[in-house]
């Protein structure tokens, strides 16, 4: 498995929404270190790295959400290093705040060099509002593209497809079209996090087909199939890369920073290492958990996402997970 990434995360900042499928079971509080403190020790690794892993791509951001001060600081970091978050920002879980606040908050994005936010809509109003955990979320993210529009900044609408909103979704889109929304980039949510809650909801083959080709023109590009029809062809994709993310946390921070930038490379590689010896292949965990009767669709990462949880949930506690991102975790390409 070839190391592409290193990536460092800090979730320093709280989110206001609770979503039901929140992939980082996010609970209104913070879990990182200090803004200032993460940044000083990104930053080391980012030099360090630019001689001694040269074929290794470093970047940072933050999280719950980007309701922070330091956001603006936060954007020009980003473009500095080369981070995601100095071109995109997922704007999800903001505070309320009046119209003109909102609008000053998005042109001061515009303006730091972002190019593109992303706003993820649940369902209409008021399934949107139970599904984020909150009355009138729907309304901030509203205030949020009408702002985005009229400063001309790009807004890519996400969609998640589950059972309970799939009858929503034309609406949905009608509406947020009539509000100035152009781009939207539907999908079916993994099982992260609380997004384990939710695996009912996973839409089988028969209800996606009844979507309109609007919203199946929206869809992933990224091969999906039912459980079964992944069982039949048996050809699994074989990931050979991966993504490694450090997430800051104040137990470790210390050590941390007294770590070279190998050594937090060397001790996320044995991390993941140790969790792929660990774990059987795709064609053993098939034959172990795979439902040819299953209907639902899946892309194969997911699919192999929940073979591989019911392992680690089997081995009750001997595995590390590296799917959990609420800890130090692996993405593999
Ligand atoms: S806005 Fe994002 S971080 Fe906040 S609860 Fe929802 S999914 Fe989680």
């Amino acid at each position: 498995m070839q190391t592409t990434s290193l990536g460092i995360a800090n979730y320093c900042v709280k989110c206001n929404a609770n979503c039901r499928y929140c992939l980082l079971a996010s609970r209104h509080q913070t879990s990182g270190v200090d803004y200032t403190r993460a940044k000083v020790f990104f930053e080391r690794i980012f030099e360090e790295a630019k001689t001694k892993l040269p074929d290794i791509r470093c970047y940072f951001y933050i999280g719950y959400c980007m309701d922070t001060p330091e956001l603006q600081d936060f954007i020009g970091f980003s473009r500095k290093t080369g981070s995601p978050g100095g071109n995109f920002l997922q704007m999800n879980g903001f505070a309320e705040r009046s119209k003109e606040e909102t609008e000053k908050l998005i042109r001061g994005i515009k303006d730091a060099g972002v190019q593109m936010i992303d706003l993820t809509f649940y369902g209409t109003e008021s399934y949107h509002d139970r599904f984020a955990g909150r009355k009138g979320d729907f309304r901030i993210l509203l205030s949020m593209l009408r702002a985005a529009v009229q400063a001309e900044l790009e807004v890519n609408v996400s969609l998640p497809l589950i059972r309970e909103n799939k009858d929503q979704t034309d609406e949905l889109i009608q509406f947020l079209k009539a509000q100035g929304a152009s781009r939207f980039y539907a999908f079916l949510p993994h099982s992260k996090g609380r997004g384990r809650s939710i695996m009912d909801q996973r839409l089988v083959k028969q209800e996606f087909d009844s979507l309109s080709d609007e919203v199946k023109a929206s869809f992933t590009k990224t091969e999906t199939r039912t459980e079964a029809e992944w069982l039949e062809k048996r050809a699994f994709p074989e990931f050979k890369n991966r993504d490694l993310i450090l997430v800051l946390n104040p137990q470790e921070m210390s050590r941390f920073e007294k770590m070279s930038c190998e050594e937090i490379l060397g001790y996320l590689e044995n991390l993941d290492d140790r969790f792929l010896q660990a774990m059987p292949s795709a064609g053993a965990l098939a034959e172990r958990y795979g439902d040819p009767e299953n209907q639902q669709l899946f892309r194969f990462r997911d699919l192999l996402l929940k073979w591989q949880q019911q392992y680690i949930d089997e081995a009750k506690g001997a595995i590390y997970d590296m799917h959990d991102e609420s800890h130090h975790f692996s993405v593999h390409l």
